[in-house]
């Protein structure tokens, strides 16, 4: 063994080309020693520290681990938009902006009833000055701060505002219901807030019913990695009953310790910028538009341009209708004076003339047209591209499986794989199929949906076509982490596509004597083509994967089928067939 000793940093993860390289040693004398030490690895794969400090001893280096970045590479990631709005602003101008928040959570835990009882609390204190508009968002006062809730809960809100660039809301309250705990649509709104790393509070909503059991709910939201204050962890929790119009207080207090812990700030006489929380078309006064202030002032009189849409404002109300004159930061107010219809989640701006602003929605018009022409899907294979021109810090996951059995493997290799040079983030990782949720969770974070043994719903799929987002299909854990690895190192060649051409159900399952069994089938959506591939499923099993090597239609031999129509369909040497099963007919290409 060699005598002198030579120190070598090596980061947390090494692929053996580069380690090799490092060295200077061929690699495949490297893959042999790592043999010798019971570790299989090929050229593009990489090993550990500890497993590379082995091998590189053997060779006299001392091994130590590279001062890593890892600890801030969180931090480097999305930074909350708000932050990006006021990112000009002369820092010493900046204050403390009241916080905006929305609320999260399962369907019936709460949310509704919530927003109720908090808007509530401004008519109790006796506060309340004339009749609440719905206009989208309302503010409350504690403690003579203001607060401003966004009023129409759930996600899909929050996740769309996000897909289109913008964020209302700075802080999330999370509804949990007490009789109910962790739900699947709660683990959801964890992960949208994480993704868009705005801060969350759990409010832990019914607590007055008898069957109520807080502490297990403290603990399913410990397992989630949102320890309870009180269990020395950083989350908020927070026992309320919308109902009994109890924990209020404590509630809208939580929410304004995360505000200062938070630093929510703008610029009060900064540039006039939001975000339009919703609009609609008045028969009589025209376009109507609520609008999240987030920095700056916005005043009667100025012109605002939303979206593609623009107009000098004739009337500006707060959310009881009383017409004000100006609006600062954290305002939301209703508008009038838009020559058209924004979209809710379209960034506004304060401009000097009407000039500029039809200038302003002339470019983005045709900005929008190529846009849509040429709309950039984040696929694996565009990944190392992508990274390389600095326009993906590393690779945002989604994960589906079907069962938690598998999904706990797959994110433990994972973030294996993700503590390379590019990092992986799991945004969210849960059993069941593929849903619009799930795509719009990927659309708004630029993300790739992997499912295991699992389908996309028709919905999740047309809206995945539509969001440009990659959704991938697999059933082997392997296969998965080959395909991410290539990926991360550059090695995947976009070569092979698969394209679905179409879809069937099994009605029956008949023997006939050329075949074995043969399946009875009506094409529910696009068509079928004899000598494409094809898989089955039952329930989300695959049962089978092969050739479509024989087309019927009324005993007739047929090229293809379409929609609508029934068929037979034979596999190549496959015979369990059941009514029920699920059939894709797809190509590679
Ligand atoms: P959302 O779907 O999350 O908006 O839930 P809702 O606000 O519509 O509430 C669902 C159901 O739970 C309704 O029947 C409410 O009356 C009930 N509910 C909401 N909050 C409480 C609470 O604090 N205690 C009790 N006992 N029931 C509540």
């Amino acid at each position: 063994m060699s005598t002198t000793i030579t120190k070598l940093e090596l980061p947390a993860n090494i692929v053996i080309r580069d380690l090799a390289l490092k060295i200077e040693k061929s690699p495949i004398d490297l893959i042999k020693k790592l043999m010798s030490n019971g570790v299989m690895a090929t050229i593009n794969q990489s090993v550990d520290f500890d497993t590379a400090a082995i091998v590189v001893g053997e060779y006299g280096f001392e091994a130590v681990l590279e001062a890593s970045e890892d600890s801030t590479k969180e931090e480097a990631g999305e930074v909350p938009l708000w932050r990006q709005m006021i990112a000009g602003e002369n820092v010493s101008l900046l204050k403390a902006r009241p916080p905006v928040v929305t609320i999260l959570g399962h369907v019936d835990h709460g949310k509704t009833s919530l927003l109720d009882a908090i808007r509530q609390t401004e008519v109790a204190a006796g506060e309340a000055g004339g009749i609440t508009q719905h206009i989208g968002a309302y503010q409350v006062e504690k403690k003579g701060r203001l607060i401003t809730f966004l009023d129409t809960p759930g996600h899909a809100a929050f996740t769309q505002m996000r897909a289109r660039g913008a964020q209302g809301a700075d802080i999330v309250v999370l509804v949990v219901a007490a009789d109910d705990g962790v739900m699947p649509q709660t683990r959801e709104a964890i992960a949208h807030a994480k993704a868009a790393r705005v801060p969350l509070l759990v409010a832990l909503n019914k607590v007055d019913k008898a069957n109520a059991n807080p502490d297990r709910v403290k603990q399913q939201l410990a397992e989630l990695e949102l320890v309870p204050d009180e269990w020395g962890g950083n989350t908020m929790v927070v026992a309320v009953s919308a109902k009994q119009n109890k924990g209020i207080d404590d509630l809208l207090e939580g929410i304004l310790l995360v505000a200062d812990s938070n630093g929510i700030k703008a610029n009060p006489g900064g540039k006039v910028i939001g975000t339009v929380i919703e609009a609609e078309l008045d028969k009589a006064k025209g376009v109507m538009a609520t609008l999240l202030v987030q920095n700056g002032t916005l005043e009667a009189g100025d012109i605002v341009v939303a979206g593609t849409s623009y107009g000098k404002l004739r009337a500006i109300t707060d959310h009881k209708g009383k017409p004000i004159k100006k609006a600062g930061p954290s305002t939301p107010v209703a508008v009038m004076g838009l020559s058209g219809m924004p979209s809710a989640g379209d960034i506004f701006q304060v401009v000097k003339s009407e000039k500029e602003a039809r200038s302003i929605v002339a470019e983005r018009t045709d900005a929008a047209k190529t846009l849509s022409q040429t709309k950039k899907k984040v696929s694996l294979e565009d990944l190392f591209a992508n990274v390389q021109a600095g326009e993906a810090k590393g690779l945002n996951l989604i994960i589906k499986a079907d069962v938690q059995g598998s999904l706990d493997p797959i994110v433990n290799e994972l973030n294996k794989l993700g503590e390379g040079e590019i990092g992986l983030h799991i945004l969210h990782a849960e059993t069941g199929n593929i849903g619009n949720n799930d795509v719009m969770l990927a659309s708004a974070s630029k993300a790739i949906i992997i499912g295991f043994n699992v389908q996309a719903d028709v919905d999740g799929r047309r809206l995945a076509e539509k969001e440009g987002v990659d959704i991938r299909l697999y059933e082997i854990i392997y296969r998965m982490t080959e395909d991410i690895e290539k990926a991360l190192n550059g090695m995947l060649e976009p070569k092979l596509v698969e394209r679905v051409l179409g879809r069937a159900q099994v009605l029956v399952a008949f023997a006939a004597s050329k075949f074995g069994k043969v399946a009875g089938c009506k094409v529910t959506e696009g068509e079928l083509r004899r000598g494409a591939r094809v898989r089955l499923y039952r329930g989300a099993d695959m049962v089978y994967e092969g050739d479509l090597s024989s087309l019927r239609h009324e005993k007739e031999d047929v090229k293809e089928i379409r929609q609508g129509f029934e068929c037979g369909v034979g596999f190549k040497s496959f015979n369990d067939i059941e009514p029920g099963d699920q059939l894709v007919c797809y190509i590679v290409e």
